[in-house]
């Protein structure tokens, strides 16, 4: 009889890592720093930190480490980093799980306001910014023995400022003493820090660049198991992909039958599940992938009754993957219910390209799209738009269809847009708005941050002008006069208790002095979260309930009604249903909210409000930088109808002609004066979440 700790073995031994376990530890044993290289879905994110916790708990790791007297304190603790919160979460669930343990126990998360961890946790999956929050505190990094970055290949921002502290936090562990404890015995061997040890994992990356930046680490490469993929290009450049993308899911769907080409090997594998082979959708984000879903829905209600040769009933079940979505939500995606449907349809986000590995798939569409965030110095602002992916991630997408059996994958871009595509992703801090960076460097300790050891640097003239913005902002000054070294002000050490952009953490601020501060903190929080607003059922209705809290202020305003009526309401889960909102996200910002009133009582920060929207918005107008280039997101209507930004009379940043969202409760309205929180680009740069303001609070 099948016991489950046995389907446990069962189920994971045959991953590929467990086959390569014993030269894993000792590479890992011999090298302070590993690169490991392995196909995705061959268990490293999930198996090689239960190997080292396995290993670091048998007494054989500690032969060449100075602990001696069994008193291990808390320094076999191992750190997994996630770019993504949701692969950090439904990773460290699925170890549980695997472990037998409750989350929060052996295995926990840490992810920005949600601490699932406990002094017992061993084994902790956090996101890379929470680790670089704990760096702040603690440069050496002394909660832990192991670091795993996982996910290198991602080049987020926190990620590749990681790659630099984790380095200088092993250096510096190998040279120094550690302070001693009170109570502790100064005969003892307590006084070294034990040795971190970096390991970089990944299922693709410019391994001579990371090879050569970790001191020629060694890279130990696992071989996967992967199916042959075929894979298809469109003839012409699509317009629309979201229209091209339906088309071929459904032609897919008709065209492709059962899983007959399985051997009995696979079909005994605990991984099939289904009699159709699933199909795994790339799209740019979460409003695409809820419209998608709906078109799906309809669909397959008007073709309940279609049948195949063999008689099964051809339905199709569209799940949705991409971070905001609630936990439980997220789960269903590994649900094993072979009879629920003929096949399933993944929408999801590039989380699926390497963080997740969705069970099942046999077909992949891949739009060659991703929704990216970008920064113009030149024009001071941060722009989101949909962006072209790169070789790499072509590949991994493709890749995804090849794991049970041979795949397909569809892309929907020509072949000579598929050669124009870079190698790698750029690395996001490389484009991203460089004044939040170097703020959190300075605040990790690193005074010049010009010297800093950036794996791929950003440009010197870009590090000095959001170097001289800080100082307008008089969040950093210079130290003693130094021309290279900078410091945080009061003011600049406030900012970074916050985990929040350091914009909206200059703006809380600030509202002190407009008596708004709690109204500023929901509005941060609400747009903290993804969209409350529910549209996905996009009828006459829905709309004219959404507008029953529009405001003539303006969206922020807006969003400020919602969670006041919120808060009010008994019935919590009814009234959202009622009100077409989304309870998880709204939910989401109560406790996100809570989290920034308790830090702001930690920092004296006064919360005494006079209720006056008017106070609100003169304190976004004027609050959140004004004529310093950070977060100065300011527009005027012109009289030939269209806006644009408004540049403080600083002559090296030209004015963008900007338009207002059409989802905006100030579409109609065209008034003056706007002040706004994101630019989205599409064929025109869209200003989103706007409040009215006056051009006279700005002269003030
Ligand atoms: P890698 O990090 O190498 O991409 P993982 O360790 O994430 O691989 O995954 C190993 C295996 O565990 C995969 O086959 C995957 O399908 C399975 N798996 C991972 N997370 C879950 C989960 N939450 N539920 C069920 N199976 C999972
Ligand atoms: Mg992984």
């Amino acid at each position: 009889q099948r016991t489950y700790a046995n389907y446990h073995r069962l189920s994971t031994n045959k991953l590929p890592v467990c086959l390569v376990k014993n030269q894993l530890i000792d590479r890992i044993q011999k090298n302070e720093t590993l690169i490991i290289i392995g196909e995705t879905g061959s268990g490293k994110t999930t198996q090689i930190p239960q190997f080292l916790y396995e290993h670091l708990t048998s007494s054989k790791f500690y032969q060449s480490s100075t602990l001696s007297n069994g008193n291990q304190s808390n320094k076999e603790t191992i750190a997994i980093t996630q770019p993504r919160r949701v692969a950090a979460v439904s990773v460290a669930q699925r170890v549980a799980k695997e472990l037998h343990c409750q989350i929060g126990g052996l295995v926990g998360y840490k992810i920005r306001f949600d601490d699932c961890t406990s002094p017992n946790t061993r084994i902790k999956y956090l996101t890379d910014g929470m680790l670089l929050r704990e760096a702040i505190g603690d440069p050496l990094l002394s909660n832990y023995r192991v670091i795993i970055l996982d996910e290198a290949h991602e080049r987020t921002v926190q990620s590749d400022l990681l790659f630099g502290i984790v380095k200088q936090a092993q250096r510096l562990r190998s040279g120094q003493k550690r302070p001693l404890d009170d109570d502790s015995d100064s005969s003892n061997n307590h006084r070294h820090y034990e040795p971190l040890k970096i390991i970089i994992m990944s299922a693709t990356m410019d391994v001579d660049n990371f090879s050569r930046y970790f001191n020629h680490a060694p890279v130990i490469y696992i071989e996967g198991r992967v199916h042959p993929i075929e894979i298809f290009y469109t003839e012409s450049k699509q317009t629309d992909y979201v229209a091209a993308c339906l088309s071929t899911l459904f032609q897919i769907h008709q065209e492709e039958d059962e899983l007959d080409v399985i051997d009995e090997q696979t079909r005994n594998n605990n991984d099939f599940s289904r009699i159709g082979g699933d199909i795994l959708v790339f799209c740019t984000g979460q409003e695409e992938i809820e419209s998608m879903i709906k078109i799906v829905q309809n669909y397959s209600a008007q073709t309940k009754a279609m049948k195949t040769s063999k008689g099964t009933i051809k339905t199709l079940k569209p799940y949705p993957l991409y971070s905001a979505l609630p936990k439980d939500k997220q789960h269903r995606i590994f649900d094993r219910n072979p009879n629920d449907c003929f096949r399933r349809v993944i929408f999801a986000t590039n989380i699926a390209e390497t963080s997740i590995t969705i069970p099942n798939i046999r077909y992949v569409i891949d739009t060659g799209k991703f929704k990216s965030k970008f920064f113009s110095p030149k024009t001071g602002f941060e722009i989101m738009r949909v962006e072209n992916i790169s070789k790499a991630q072509a590949c991994q997408r493709s890749g995804r269809a090849g794991r049970l059996a041979p795949g397909k994958c569809y892309r929907l871009y020509t072949r000579p847009e598929y050669r124009s595509f870079s190698s790698f992703p750029i690395p996001e801090i490389q484009k991203c708005n460089l004044s939040t960076v170097l703020l959190q460097l300075i605040a990790l300790g690193i005074s010049n941050v010009q010297s800093f050891n950036f794996i791929d640097s950003p440009s010197i003239e870009n590090i000095e002008s959001s170097l001289k913005k800080l100082m307008k902002m008089k969040a950093i000054e210079k130290v003693n006069d130094s021309d290279v070294d900078y410091k945080l002000t009061k003011l600049g050490q406030t900012m970074v208790i916050f985990p929040i952009d350091p914009r909206y953490a200059l703006l809380l601020i600030k509202a002190q002095k407009f008596r708004c501060t709690e109204e500023i903190i929901t509005i941060i929080a609400m747009l903290s979260v993804d969209n409350v607003f529910d549209t996905s059922t996009n009828n006459e209705n829905v709309i004219a309930i959404h507008r029953k809290f529009a405001s003539s202020e303006g969206d922020l305003i807006k969003l400020l009604n919602v969670f006041r009526r919120y808060r009010e309401a008994q019935q919590k889960m009814t009234w959202c249903q009622e009100n077409y909102l989304r309870a998880y996200q709204l939910k989401q910002a109560g406790e996100i909210r809570q989290q920034l009133v308790d830090l702001c009582k930690q920092a004296y920060i006064d919360l005494s409000s006079t209720p006056s929207t008017e106070n609100v918005r003169k304190c976004l107008a004027i609050g959140s930088g004004v004529g310093v280039g950070l977060g100065a997101n300011i527009a005027e209507f012109q009289r030939d109808g269209d806006y644009r930004t408004v540049t403080f009379g600083q002559n090296d940043r030209p004015s963008m002609t900007v338009f207002i969202h059409p989802s905006s409760c100030l579409f109609s309205q065209k008034p003056e004066c706007i002040m706004f929180v994101e630019l989205v680009q599409t064929n025109k740069s869209y200003m989103r979440n706007l409040c009215l303001i006056d051009r006279k609070w700005l002269l003030e």
